[in-house]
């Protein structure tokens, strides 16, 4: 017998129907013996649509309110979801996040899940019965009703799959796993079988929007087994988890892009200390994040200074940047928000020398000039013009043998 959390996203419960098949799907396990937890979102569309209420009836909805609104969306689906499976002879309960109790911090919003109380969901466990959670909603220690953050449910399933030591905690949704790379830039993209939690956090980070990225965290710290698999097709999905001596870990897991990049350049920066903070000082005082930087060697007692900001915040940072530019005499500065991010991803890299350098061979094999690079243990990304995205990630696909019946092409041996 296991333990199995289940979370279904939006687009699996969009319709009576689809609710109807996923309760199918829960009581045949259920009856297979295993004990399930379910936690689910709001119906597909929901949430949005109590957020556009909210902001018809309020230029800026109190942030407390607007949690009691959206958190909504979730408590019709469970009673749904619920009826379903007590009409199927399937016993099964419903509670929200205040019920459980889902206790978190008072950040309105994007609140931080403290601790999962357990004890109503092992009574009902134990007594056969199914449990269905709210996604995405908790309560704070005053009893107001928080959310996670957007796509939080996924964050809701893994905490509880911590609290109760679940076997594994499965996130059923309307794509069959995690691909190499987004299947609308490469169709040869393959999914894959597994993939470790870092993986996974660099890939999520990066624009793969499968899964939300604190539920990774969350599953990384506690050691959760996460599965991503298709609510209504067959097949084992991918499963994110541990490094594992067992299976042989490719080169490369995947290749991560990020389309919303912009870049700025303050040139002829006087070389001396205290120079990057009073540059980055006013961008993150400015709640502006900052991605990639890098900064030259000096010469002649100057060097150029660079970093990456999402493409939203370029034209404030731009501004920001001039400034600081008169105050600490640079050259100049210079801008550019028709760049994007390529990532190599994979720990496999650890133990392999030489991933870079095939990374930046296969680039210049198609013309494509390297603007910016950084790397950490598990990742080489660069940024490059925004038109090259498309090649870049294609030919960077096949040169790592990741095409679907690929073979390694440029790394002999
Ligand atoms: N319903 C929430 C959202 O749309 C939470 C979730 O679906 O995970 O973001
Ligand atoms: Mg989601």
């Amino acid at each position: 017998m296991a333990l199995i959390v289940q979370k279904y996203g939006g687009t699996s419960v969009g319709s009576i129907e689809k609710i109807g098949k996923v309760a199918d799907k829960v009581c045949a396990l259920a009856k297979s013996g295993d004990q399930v937890v379910v936690a689910v979102s709001a119906m597909s569309g929901e949430t949005n649509r109590l957020l556009a209420l909210a902001s018809e009836m309020s230029e800026k909805p109190h942030s407390r309110e607007l949690d009691v609104i959206i958190s909504t969306g979730e408590q019709v689906t469970i009673a749904l979801l619920t009826m379903a499976l007590l009409d199927r002879g399937c016993d099964a309960r419903s509670y929200t996040g205040t019920q459980i109790k889902m206790l978190t911090d008072s950040t309105h919003g994007k609140a931080r899940i403290r601790e999962v109380q357990c004890e109503a969901m092992r009574e009902d466990l134990d007594a056969g019965r199914v449990v269905v959670v709210a996604g995405f909603q908790g309560v704070d220690e005053h009893g107001r009703i928080t959310t996670l953050g957007r796509g939080g449910s996924d964050t809701t399933a893994v905490a509880i799959a911590a609290a109760l030591k679940a076997d594994e905690c499965q996130i059923y949704t309307d794509v069959d796993g995690v691909y190499t790379t987004d299947p609308r830039v490469e169709p040869k993209a393959r999914k894959l079988d597994h993939i470790t939690f870092e993986e996974m956090l660099e890939m999520a980070s990066l624009g793969s929007k499968v899964l939300q990225i604190r539920s990774v965290e969350f599953a990384g710290k506690y050691n959760v087994p996460l599965r991503v698999l298709h609510s209504f097709e067959e097949g084992s999905g991918t499963l994110i988890a541990l490094e594992d001596d067992k299976v042989e870990q490719a080169l490369i897991s995947g290749i991560a892009f990020n389309r919303d990049e912009a870049q700025l350049t303050m040139a002829g920066v006087p070389d001396q200390p205290g120079v990057a903070s009073k540059i980055l000082g006013p961008i993150t005082n400015a709640n502006i994040e900052i991605d990639m930087i890098v900064q030259n060697v000096g010469a002649d007692g100057c060097t150029d200074f660079t970093f990456t900001v999402h493409r939203n915040d370029y034209e404030v940072a731009h501004e920001l940047l001039k400034k600081t530019s008169v105050e600490l005499g640079a050259k100049a500065v210079i801008g550019d928000d028709k760049i994007v991010k390529i990532s190599l991803v994979g720990v496999g890299m650890r133990s392999h020398a030489g991933i870079a350098n095939t990374m930046f061979q296969t680039l210049a094999d198609e013309n494509i000039n390297i603007r910016m690079i950084s790397t950490s243990e598990i990742k080489v990304s660069v940024v490059v013009d925004e038109k090259y995205l498309e090649l870049g990630v294609r030919s960077l696909h096949e040169a790592f043998g990741l095409d679907s019946d690929g073979q390694l092409s440029s790394l002999a041996g």
